[in-house]
């Protein structure tokens, strides 16, 4: 799953305004911006097999973001910082802890079983991947009906609709490349390409939530 974790953080946005997106759109995607992080220094494993149907990648190996117990402790962590770094009322910063842990529950719908259950443990995942067009549609589906309540949300506040349809927009864009530009064997680079995208939608969440009325 990629741009479909970004319902998350929209739907978190419509409910609790208080929270900036920039850290609704980092925290849906945290366990992968940790992910990109360890594969690159080559502690969380991973590998490119181009038979396997839909997503090519084989993630053989990532206890400690993709296990249960491991997305548990990057939630409560997040919340936490949310609350003392941040500075955030406490139910915006439970908001954002539920929100990094939504990237497990989204993956665990299209991942084939890579995830475990607990340090060791068996591994689970329902494997939309393999049904690639479904798998979209699902994605795709979860950010329009999240990125429709946020943009009411906004109405209601009295803010413009625009900068919300514009990062709709964003998301859909950065998804068709992401869909046609095919990972390669250098999983360095890999994991490199993908924290760019993350960092570059957390900072164009950031431009959009500047803009408030
Ligand atoms: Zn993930």
């Amino acid at each position: 799953m990629f741009v479909g974790h970004y319902s998350a953080a929209l739907a978190a946005k419509a409910a609790e305004p208080r929270a900036p997106l920039w850290a609704l759109v980092a925290g849906c995607q945290l366990i992968d911006i940790g992910w990109s992080g360890l594969v690159m220094a080559g502690v969380e494993k991973m590998k490119i097999d181009p038979n396997l149907p839909g997503s090519p990648l084989d993630l053989y190996f990532m206890p400690y973001t993709h296990s249960l117990p491991g997305s548990l402790v990057w939630a409560v962590g997040a919340a936490l910082l949310s609350r003392l770094v941040l500075r955030l009322p406490w139910r915006a910063a439970a908001i954002i802890g539920l929100v990094v842990f939504s990237h497990w529950i989204l993956d665990l719908l299209v991942h084939r079983p890579d995830l475990e259950l607990w340090f060791g443990g068996p591994k689970v995942g329902l494997g939309l991947w393999n049904y690639p067009l479904p798998e979209m549609a699902l994605e795709l589906g979860l950010v329009a009906v999240a990125g429709g309540a946020w943009i009411a949300k906004r109405k209601d506040l009295g803010m413009v609709a625009w900068p919300a349809v514009l990062f709709l927009a964003f998301l859909t864009a950065i998804q068709m490349i992401s869909s046609m530009g095919a990972m390669g064997e250098d999983v360095v680079k890999d994991g490199a390409m993908a924290l760019a995208v993350y960092l570059v939608a957390t900072g164009v969440a950031w431009a959009v939530d500047r803009g408030r009325a």
